[in-house]
């Protein structure tokens, strides 16, 4: 296991970080095969978010017949299961790895715990800072955009699909979702990393310097009306109810499993989940660098990539004083 001379980590994994996405160049095709192999042929995160989309929809959300007029029953119903989700995901791991310790470090990237009795969050507690935000806020508008993009769909004011009348399409946009997630993440965070926009809205996220799974979805309003924009793209591209929900899973519960703070879930210990990443876990540690995920090589493109070396610490602090200095 790697480990850090000069302490500044826990846990950290092989640096210079490597780029693990499909854009990876030159293209090779084992390694593109083992991408596939790990994404979706293994209970990877995405898989479980569809699994779960596809049953939400299939059992326990409002159909499309009953979303055709705006109405307080079925809007209650799916706000009422999409807190119930956000709870059980981000109240799952955090009762997991930081209730029953159930991993101790091994994997944690930092190794402090979250802050306590600190002025900065609500209530001086970060966890119930965190999960003020994500309960009250980040549900209501993922709510909204769900109850929204729904309407549309139900009243054919936006095109549609089923898996029988386009199933290539069907199957690519179940696949292609977390790239689009990646482009639209990359740049409204940097937005977001204007410095008009970061004192005003941006600074609540990045509050938890060391995150956990609540952290994840823990914004200003503005933040998550911003991130939750995502889900237009349903509008312009003819997709079916379970893209929608699978793509709203990724957003909500999916950013809870990214900020757990850990690498991977051990299970008899072999790594059994990807969770947290080391590359926004950076982020958090030093802000101004790698503003997307490694879905898409975005930071490496535009020279906002931290590699996790000290060299890349000075030019993203360098690029910090830049920013503040205008
Ligand atoms: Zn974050
Ligand atoms: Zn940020």
């Amino acid at each position: 296991m790697p480990t850090d001379p000069k302490g500044q980590w826990n846990y950290h994994p092989d640096l210079p970080l490597q780029d693990p996405s499909i854009f990876r160049w030159p293209p090779n095709a084992g390694f593109l095969a083992r991408w596939f192999w790990k994404n979706w042929l293994s209970l990877s995160e995405r898989v479980m978010l569809l699994l779960i989309a596809i049953a939400a929809w299939t059992w326990l959300y409002p159909s499309l017949e009953a979303s055709k007029t705006l109405a307080i029953g079925w809007i209650a119903q799916t706000y009422l299961i999409n807190l119930a989700l956000m709870f059980g995901a981000a109240g799952g791991l955090h009762w997991y790895f930081y209730m029953r310790n159930g991993q101790g470090l091994t994997l944690k990237f930092d190794a402090r715990d979250q802050a306590r009795n600190n002025r900065a969050f609500r209530f001086s507690d970060q966890v119930k800072d965190n999960m003020f935000f994500t309960m009250v806020s980040g549900v209501a508008v993922w709510t909204l955009f769900q109850v929204a993009t729904l309407w549309l769909m139900a009243n054919g004011y936006v095109p549609t699909i089923t898996l029988g009348s386009n199933p290539v399409q069907f199957i690519a946009l179940i696949i292609l979702m977390p790239v689009w997630s990646a482009f639209h993440f990359y740049w409204a965070h940097r937005v977001l990393h204007q410095p008009f926009m970061y004192t005003r809205f941006h600074t609540l996220h990045h509050r938890s310097i060391n995150i956990g799974p609540w952290s994840g979805m823990s914004m200003h309003p503005v933040e998550h009306l911003l991130y939750f924009t995502t889900i237009c793209i349903h509008w312009l591209v003819a997709s079916h109810p379970i893209h929608v929900i699978y793509h709203l899973l990724y957003q909500g519960p999916g950013a809870a499993m990214t900020h757990t703070g850990y690498e991977d879930l051990l299970v008899r210990d072999k790594r059994r989940l990807a969770l947290g990443t080391f590359y926004h876990t950076l982020h958090h540690r030093f802000f101004e660098c790698n503003y997307g995920n490694q879905e898409m090589p975005w930071d490496r493109w535009f020279g906002t990539f931290h590699d996790g070396s000290d060299e890349a610490t000075t030019v993203t602090r360098a690029r910090k004083k830049r920013m503040y200095s205008k």
